[in-house]
């Protein structure tokens, strides 16, 4: 049967953590979702060259999610090559899936820069926008411009924010911690963890 309820959670996964991991659980939980897919990016545009490979970053997502009900990882966007873009995903998914409901999950850091995406008032109408609090992240002016303008706009709520479990937990901070030689314990899953080790990932400290 073809799932009624879709969430994707995009995001660079440089490497997956629990900061991650947590909310999307979450997230799958009270949205009630069929599936919520994690959708690794390939080379993110409005930044430098990741630490680990397209499929380093997608084999070390499959591990953390190997397990786990409803999560899934979408290789669409990390495989395909160049730059990739949320609406081009999103218009896809709505091809196949004409009849889901599609959530879309981003943290407040990225939602904070949400109108500098492609097409971004396109993404609005396909998709429900979720925006996950995160430690430290702030809204920006444009986020609450744009929380009212869309209330207006489309009489429901098509941009939501929602209070998750919050870890101040960043991968720019696990590559430092890898590239300093210090313990990645408890801060991703342990085969993920193990991963980086025989792969000798994040050796140099990130720019
Ligand atoms: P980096 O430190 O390399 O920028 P990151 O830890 O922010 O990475 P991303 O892969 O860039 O992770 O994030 C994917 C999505 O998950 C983004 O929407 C981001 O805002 C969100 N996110 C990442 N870490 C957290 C966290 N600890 N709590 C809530 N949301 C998070």
């Amino acid at each position: 049967m073809s799932p009624a309820r879709i969430g994707l959670f995009g995001g660079t996964f440089d490497p997956v953590h629990y900061g991650h991991l947590r909310p999307a659980i979450e997230l799958a939980e009270h949205y009630a979702l069929d599936v919520l897919y994690l959708l690794p990016s390939h080379q993110p545009v409005h930044r430098g060259p990741t630490g680990a490979s397209s499929s380093q970053r997608i084999d070390m997502l499959q591990m953390a999610v190997a397990d786990v009900e409803r999560l899934e990882v979408d290789t669409r966007e990390a495989l395909r090559g160049g730059s990739t873009y949320t609406i081009d995903t999103l218009e896809a998914m709505r091809e196949e899936f004409p009849n889901a409901t599609l959530l879309f999950f981003l943290g407040m850091d990225s939602f904070a820069g949400f109108d500098g995406w492609r097409r971004w008032q396109d993404i609005l109408s396909i998709a429900n926008l979720v925006v996950i609090d995160r430690p430290g992240a702030l809204m920006s002016d444009f986020s609450t411009d744009l929380m009212e303008q869309q209330k207006k706009r489309f009489g429901v709520e098509r941009i939501e924010r929602i209070d998750v479990t919050q870890l101040e937990i960043s991968a720019t901070a696990i590559r430092q911690a890898a590239a300093a030689g210090h313990s990645l314990r408890f801060l991703l899953p342990e085969p993920v963890r193990q991963y980086i080790e025989e792969h000798q990932l994040y050796r140099r400290m990130p720019s």
